[in-house]
């Protein structure tokens, strides 16, 4: 079996990449970085975030693992004092795959098209003042949105920026986007739907942005400005992510590990 290793960077994350080569060269594990099937990220859930966006292009080969050197994470789920039993398990055990949604997302600008996959969700704000942008569902007008920005969230994202704006946890199975506001204005002259809705997969969003307008949008941990961003289009992609479980740890219980049972 073939593996990566991603860590936060920081002393302790590296140290314990070190010593998760070492046990995997004695388990006789292939280190490969370049076409990994395992990647197994060593820090925090932005790190399995940066892991993931490092071997996006290969989503469909490869299955990741987090292990937390801080509190526990959503995707980092493995304890630093638990990664020899991991590296056990990588060298003997077949891991059950569990897939999980992502978002698609095209980026229109004056000159071209871009897209990207998030695995959190996608966020608009404007950079400058507040972002003004017409909101299309399927083609038909939605709202005009007047407010901070947007997140535009996957199942597994709904429990970290989405949760912090008021949206709902979504479980996994839900093939879904979350799309939430973050402060908007709501009175007699501007509305918004005012709470969270979720798009099933096939439907589609486009934010439309008023002209001349500076954007900060992030895919995930990963942030653009521009002034020549004109729409987005976001869908479910057709693509998912895949996660290695060695034991069962069903979402729920994720959730309420992470959120309310430290
Ligand atoms: P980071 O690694 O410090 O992550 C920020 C926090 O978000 C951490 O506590 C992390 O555990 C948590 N987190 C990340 N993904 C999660 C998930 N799917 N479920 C539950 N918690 C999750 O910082 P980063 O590397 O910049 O991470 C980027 C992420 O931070 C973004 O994808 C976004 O979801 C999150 N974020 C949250 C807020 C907020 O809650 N107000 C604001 C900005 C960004």
């Amino acid at each position: 079996m073939k593996y990566a290793v991603i860590d936060r960077g920081d002393s302790m994350s590296q140290q314990l990449a070190e010593q998760l080569h070492k046990l995997a060269a004695a388990s006789e594990l292939e280190r490969n970085d370049d076409q990994p099937e395992l990647v197994v990220s060593i820090g925090g859930d932005g790190t399995l975030l940066q892991a993931f966006h490092k071997y996006v292009h290969r989503i469909d080969e490869v299955a990741f693992v987090g292990i937390h050197t801080g509190h526990l994470g959503f995707y980092a789920d493995w304890k630093a004092n638990e990664m020899e039993e991991l590296v056990r398990m990588m060298a003997s055990e077949k891991p059950k795959i569990v897939s999980y949604p992502l978002a698609e997302l095209e980026v229109q600008t004056d000159k071209e098209t871009i897209s990207y996959v998030a695995l959190n969700e996608i966020t608009l704000k404007g950079a400058d003042i507040t972002l003004v942008a017409q909101i299309n569902v399927n083609d038909e007008p939605f709202e005009m949105f007047r407010g901070d920005g947007i997140v535009i969230s996957t199942p597994s994202g709904s429990t970290a920026y989405n949760k912090s704006v008021g949206g709902a946890i979504v479980h996994p199975t839900i093939e879904s986007l979350q799309i939430a506001e973050i402060a908007s204005i709501n009175n007699r002259v501007y509305r918004t739907l005012g709470s969270s809705f979720l798009l099933p997969q096939h439907h589609h969003c486009d934010i439309i942005s008023k002209k001349d307008q500076r954007l900060l949008l992030a895919i995930d941990h990963l942030s653009v400005q521009s002034n020549d961003i004109r729409a987005l289009r976001c869908t479910v992609s057709s693509k998912k992510v895949h996660f290695a479980r060695y034991r069962p740890f069903p979402f729920w219980n994720r959730v309420r590990d992470a959120f309310i049972d430290l």
